[in-house]
């Protein structure tokens, strides 16, 4: 793909099943200005073609450049893709796009050539091109969620895989004969870490009748319990909640465990909501990964926070962008 390589702009794009979001991106990755409208996941493959190019001339309108000064478009969405190709193969978020061009309608609406990547790995790429990654020879990143997305950095360069489908660390087995997981199979760490198993895991401690913070937060429903709460409860010293992340800083420490024994990174990057709880979470897992780890491939890793939050997404795509200018 031939970018304008003399143009000093990029511009991320986040493309999820709710919104989409775009920035204007500077060289040292600053935002400079942003756009964000629906996706219209639902409407088809044109609507949210429109929707992309709606939100990618708000951030040009909002900024001083034009669309002359932007070298390239990298735009992060979910499901599996073909980047060179610009070629969507498969979308949770987006039924019947299998098999569906992306990169060059938008290119034709707007004059900029554009790349696309799988979202769990855009985010990892933006950690290692501005946040917690920075200077990584080897990098994983974990993005605890609905679900539990990873991407493997290595040398400066997104790893995807043959099929640009891995790496799945998410699916990594971490309990085996454990909760069913979204994938069909059994003991997957997003089985036992993803949002929602969080959520279970508190509230069947609060079912036993212990007392908790949890239900005044939860307006004495413990449905409606959130990672927020729990994190908010477990910094109050509620045990309920300092139990549930210890227990998912457990599993989560398998999984990084596992991937540092394959993999031998300098940096673990862990982003995503619940990821906000802090010292609470991070102290179970990296006392984990001390015990896990094999002793020669954990010499020199980190185990970090990731820094850039919900920017990773616009940000991960600005760095696809520059790195094909700077290729
Ligand atoms: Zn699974």
């Amino acid at each position: 793909m031939e970018l304008k390589r003399n143009a000093k702009y990029v511009i991320g794009v986040d493309l999820g099943g709710t919104n989409v979001r775009a920035a204007v991106v500077d060289q040292a990755g600053d935002i400079i200005s942003e756009g964000r409208t629906d996706s219209r996941a639902m409407e088809g493959l044109n609507v949210t073609i429109g929707q992309i190019v709606i939100a990618i001339r708000q951030a040009v309108d909002g900024s001083p450049v034009t669309m002359d000064n932007i070298a390239g478009v990298g735009m992060g969405m979910p499901g599996t893709v073909k980047s060179q190709e610009g070629m969507v193969m498969w979308s949770p978020n987006f039924l019947g796009w299998d098999g569906v061009q992306i990169s060059q309608p938008i290119r034709d609406e707007i004059g900029v050539p554009m790349l696309i990547g799988n979202d769990a790995n855009v985010a990892a790429l933006g950690e290692y091109a501005f946040g917690a990654g920075r200077g990584a020879k080897c990098m994983v990143m974990f993005t605890l969620g609905t679900g539990i997305g990873s991407g493997l950095v290595i040398d400066g360069k997104i790893w995807t895989g043959v099929n640009e489908s891995g790496p799945e660390m998410g699916h990594h087995i971490v309990l085996a004969d454990g909760p069913r997981c979204s994938c069909g199979r059994y003991g997957c760490l997003e089985a036992l870490a993803r949002r929602d198993a969080i959520i279970d895991r508190a509230a069947r401690k609060a079912h036993q009748g212990r007392a908790t913070l949890l239900l005044d937060k939860s307006g004495h429903d413990l449905r409606y319990v959130t990672p927020a709460m729990i994190a908010e409860a477990a910094a109050e010293g509620d045990e309920i909640a300092i139990e549930t992340l210890r227990e998912t800083g457990y599993y989560i420490g398998i999984g990084v465990s596992n991937a540092i024994n394959m993999l031998n990174p300098d940096k673990v990057v862990i982003g995503g909501g619940i990821a906000q709880a802090g010292e609470q979470l991070f102290a179970p897992i990296r006392t984990t990964v001390e015990v896990n780890a094999l002793y020669q491939q954990l010499q020199g890793c980190e185990v970090l926070a990731a820094e850039l939050g919900d920017n990773a997404g616009v940000l991960g795509g600005a760095a696809m962008a520059l790195q094909q200018i700077q290729a």
